[in-house]
């Protein structure tokens, strides 16, 4: 779910507002934290990825997610790596994802890891990395370029 966020810069206090987008590969359990989570601070793209799976859960998930697989060639490429490191692995034992490097889809620099509560964007108006993050509203919008 796609994200309005507000960012302020704190050393130029520059005001912005963005669109962040979330992508959620694997049957991800919050609950659990069950997740790996890498995003860009300057394209606000947030990647949450499965930590461990079998074999047969990620069938059935690449299964009912075959849509949304379609259309997206960033989800579709993360999706490859992981099949790789679970499709010769036991059916219904969990293995831990072990993600490779990343390059954000939008700007082509390596994704990294997120830590909650201490995320800083690069700020737009002076290239900084002192963008104090909000989330102003989840919504639902169209990419008018389609997702990467
Ligand atoms: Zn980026
Ligand atoms: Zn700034």
């Amino acid at each position: 779910m796609p994200a309005e966020i507000q960012g302020d810069c704190e050393s130029c206090g520059h005001r912005w507002e963005t669109i962040s987008l979330t992508y959620r590969i694997g049957p991800i359990d919050y609950q659990k934290d069950n997740l790996r989570s890498l995003w860009c601070p300057q394209c606000m793209l947030e990647l949450h990825c499965v930590q461990s799976i079998d074999r047969n859960a990620w069938v059935r998930w690449l299964r009912s997610n075959e849509e949304f697989l379609t259309r997206s060639r960033f989800a579709r490429h993360v999706c490859e790596a992981i099949s790789g490191m679970v499709s010769n692995g036991p059916w219904y034992a969990p293995v831990k994802v072990e993600l490779p490097e990343i390059p954000c889809p939008r700007c082509q620099t390596l994704l990294e890891l997120e830590i909650e509560g201490q995320k800083t964007a690069i700020c737009p108006g002076c290239n900084q990395r002192s963008g104090k993050l909000a989330i102003c509203a989840m919504v639902s919008v169209v990419y008018p370029d389609g997702i990467p």
